[in-house]
């Protein structure tokens, strides 16, 4: 699956269309929160809720999703001829995950300085024709949404900023989520369960 020298990127990753939005919006934005960084969760990290919840804080991670509505295309139907309606996909329960930790920390001259690290990773739904796990993609409107979002809920969790619950919260149109092919179901985040 992971090829070695991956073709370049026609179309920018969520990553790269929501960091400069992230940066825009946590230093310029009232209130500013400059010392914030957003990351790319990595792969590593097991997401399943069980393992990370007690009030929702993990050796010092505070964890929190947001759903909103993403795209899925299975590339690997797309280069197989498969027909664009059957390797493409959109779903009202997709899922941001963000892990956030905040500490006092000291820099390379020893100056003692407070930073926020969030890290972020969508999650993937499984495609119903080969089985592969696909990324949703959110489209710049949803990305600025999330970021909105990402703003609100850091200034509420860690600056005491009075929180107004946004985002997209599924219509009943979606009754039909393939919850054994949704991996943030799998790991007890989506929130079509409630979640
Ligand atoms: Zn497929
Ligand atoms: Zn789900």
């Amino acid at each position: 699956m992971l090829k070695k020298n991956p073709a370049p990127q026609q179309c920018p990753t969520n990553f790269e269309k929501i960091e400069p939005m992230f940066n825009q919006e946590f230093r310029t934005i009232h209130p500013i929160f400059p010392e914030w960084t957003l990351e790319r969760m990595p792969k590593k990290i097991n997401t399943k809720r069980i393992k990370l919840d007690k009030n929702q804080m993990f050796e010092g991670w505070l964890y929190g999703s947001y759903n909103t509505k993403g795209k899925f295309r299975c590339l690997k139907c797309i280069k197989s001829g498969i027909t664009d309606s059957d390797a493409t996909w959109s779903s009202a329960y997709t899922t941001v995950l963000c892990a956030t930790y905040y500490e006092p920390d000291a820099d390379e001259y020893g100056q003692d300085w407070i930073g926020g690290w969030i890290e972020m990773k969508i999650f993937a739904q499984q495609c119903s024709n080969c089985g592969e796990y696909v990324t949703g993609e959110l489209d710049d409107q949803r990305c600025r949404n999330f970021v909105k979002w990402l703003h609100r809920w850091i200034g509420h969790k860690f600056y005491g900023y009075p929180f107004r619950r946004l985002g997209y919260q599924g219509k009943t149109t979606d009754r039909h989520h393939l919850v054994n092919q949704c991996e943030a179901c799998e790991a007890g985040w989506c929130h079509y369960s409630g979640n």
